[in-house]
């Protein structure tokens, strides 16, 4: 299929849909980085195309290919008998909707609304939730999102490498550039959010300059973060590694 990542970013993706026997993660303890006692990936691989991205590096190559994305067609199926409160494994703790090789908000989520139906699984399950994206197609989801920030907790975050749309633009080229990312923080803090900014990652000799770290941080501040996490990046060998040198 084509897909838009963004204006005038057409590209070939294949989607292949897959049966999962697993969706969801249950960490010992809370992970102090993301929040959260579970996470999930409900799409394996990302369109977003973030040159750093770990996926990209042969230590994380997924589909053999970037720009292959899986679809866990049974994921909702799969959750729901995983996170069932009535089972012993259950604890009540955030989740974390999205995960580590693929955005819940990638364009195709468009067409298959997983991260949606996922959310509504957890507002009917009642657990919090903590979500991480670089699209602002979250803004789909407000009402979802409402009610569980109502009944339970839902903590809407961002990631950037900076706040530079114009560095955005060559290392995340499918992605809304950050200024619409941080409009979209805005959006969510003045309907009453937690809102969070991941920079993640910090790119080692091109945003981990002083006077961009502290631009990135006090646009943040301005749009109504709550909290910052920092990170930095490890350039493995492969694909990323090839594209940033
Ligand atoms: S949004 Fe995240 S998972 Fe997707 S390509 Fe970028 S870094 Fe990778």
């Amino acid at each position: 299929m084509d897909i838009s990542t963004k204006k005038g970013d057409m590209r070939k993706v294949t989607i292949r849909k897959i049966e999962a026997k697993s969706i969801s993660r249950k960490y010992k303890k809370i992970d102090s980085w993301f929040i959260s006692c579970y996470g999930m990936n409900l799409y394996r691989g990302c369109t977003h195309n973030c040159i750093y991205c770990d996926e990209r590096s042969e230590g994380y190559y997924v589909d053999g290919e970037f720009g292959k994305v899986a679809v866990k067609v049974n994921a909702i199926d799969v959750l729901r008998k995983e996170l069932d409160p009535n089972k012993k494994r259950f604890r009540r703790s955030f989740v974390m909707v999205g995960g580590g090789v693929g955005d819940s908000y990638q364009p195709i989520e468009e067409k298959y609304k997983l991260t949606r139906k996922s959310l509504q699984l957890m507002y009917e399950y009642n657990y919090p939730v903590h979500m991480l994206t670089k699209s602002t197609l979250i803004r789909r989801d407000i009402d979802i999102l409402r009610k569980i920030d109502e009944r339970s907790r839902a903590i809407v975050s961002f990631s950037f490498s900076s706040v530079n749309d114009e560095i955005s633009a060559i290392f995340e080229p499918g992605v809304p550039p950050p200024t619409e990312r941080l409009e979209t923080i805005g959006f969510f803090k003045k309907e009453g959010f937690a809102c969070g900014m991941f920079l993640l990652p910090v790119i080692p000799f091109i945003t981990d300059t002083t006077e961009l770290i502290e631009d990135t941080v006090k646009k943040g501040v301005e749009a109504g973060v709550d909290f910052i996490i920092f990170g930095g990046d490890d350039v493995k060998g492969g694909e990323a590694e090839r594209l940033l040198f």
